[in-house]
């Protein structure tokens, strides 16, 4: 009988996640299959059991149900626990185990780019949701200099780094409403600004007002500077874009969905994922 995963979120239309992971599936000649299922927020709970009695092993779960994951585990990771979001969830003999793979697919994709990374970096994240958490968690647990949050709803960056602070003896964390790109030698972009507007044509480089509406602007993007898109897109993101103009070295979306997604894969399998695959799946998109 086919073993099922399930990505639970709402929308889940837009997602390259089952077409990454049934591409890792077939590459091991696994008889497993990855669904996207949409469920409001209001039914997020009964349908975690019903998978659980319907041969699911597991389920990733995105935006906007990652608290509703924690919440609903009976077994944390003590990373998500932390970070307080959870992507990742096994059944495992009637309980609910729960993890936040983003913050080793961040601290993966970002080391493969800038390998000594983000040890002693001074960081600029945007955004303080859920991703915007597990960014600031991975910063302070591998040892960043510096880390400032900035975010549209300021008290939403307060409220994160009153949050944090108790993790945060090795580095200098605060928030910023107009923070300076002075010694800042990382950018993150957590925010969900630079995902692709589908009712514009391609040429008209929709998402291009990524610049007006962050505390950054294109040419403060140069050598010196690490760039992290969580954002994923083909046609890369305005972020992404600029970095390259710049000469910035980048992370984008699409590895840290890889990464994430690997560690999802090696937990619910208990094998290494193979990644080639899981990116070709990824970036064609195709299920
Ligand atoms: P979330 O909890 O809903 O948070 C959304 C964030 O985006 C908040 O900081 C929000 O600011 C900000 N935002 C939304 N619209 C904005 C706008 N017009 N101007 C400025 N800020 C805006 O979502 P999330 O879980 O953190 O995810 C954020 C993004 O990361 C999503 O696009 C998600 O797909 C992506 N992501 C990618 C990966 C990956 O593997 N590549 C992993 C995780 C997340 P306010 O608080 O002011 O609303």
């Amino acid at each position: 009988m086919t073993t099922k995963v399930a990505l639970l979120g709402h929308p889940v239309g837009h997602s390259r996640s089952p077409a990454m992971h049934n591409a890792a599936f077939r590459e091991l000649g696994l008889d497993w299959h990855y669904e996207a299922i949409d469920v409001p927020p209001e039914r997020f709970s009964e349908v975690v059991e019903r998978l659980r009695g319907a041969g699911f092993v597991g389920a990733n779960v995105t935006i906007p149900h990652k608290l509703r994951a924690l919440e609903a585990a009976d077994q944390p990771t003590e990373v998500a626990r932390l970070v307080g979001a959870a992507n990742t969830l096994s059944f495992d003999r009637g309980r609910v185990r729960a993890d936040n793979t983003d913050v080793e697919g961040f601290l993966t994709a970002l080391a493969e780019t800038t390998p000594a990374a983000p040890a002693g970096m001074s960081a600029l994240v945007l955004g303080a949701g859920g991703a915007g958490r597990a960014v600031v968690f991975a910063l302070l647990s591998a040892g960043a200099a510096a880390v400032t949050v900035w975010n549209r709803n300021p008290g939403r960056a307060e409220a994160l780094v009153a949050d944090f602070a108790p993790l945060s003896e090795r580095t200098a964390l605060h928030s910023e409403k107009a923070p300076s790109m002075a010694g800042i030698d990382l950018v993150v972009n957590a925010t969900s600004l630079g995902m692709r507007d589908p009712h514009a044509s391609p040429e008209s480089g929709a998402g291009d007002d990524f610049f007006k509406a962050v505390p950054l602007s294109a040419d403060e993007l140069d050598d010196r500077i690490t760039v992290v898109d969580l954002v994923y897109r083909p046609d890369r993101t305005p972020l992404v874009r600029a970095a390259r103009v710049g000469g910035s070295r980048y992370v984008d979306g699409f590895d840290v969905l890889i990464h994430q997604g690997a560690a999802s894969f090696r937990t619910w399998t208990g094998m290494q994922a193979p990644l080639g695959a899981m990116r070709s799946g990824a970036t064609n998109g195709e299920d």
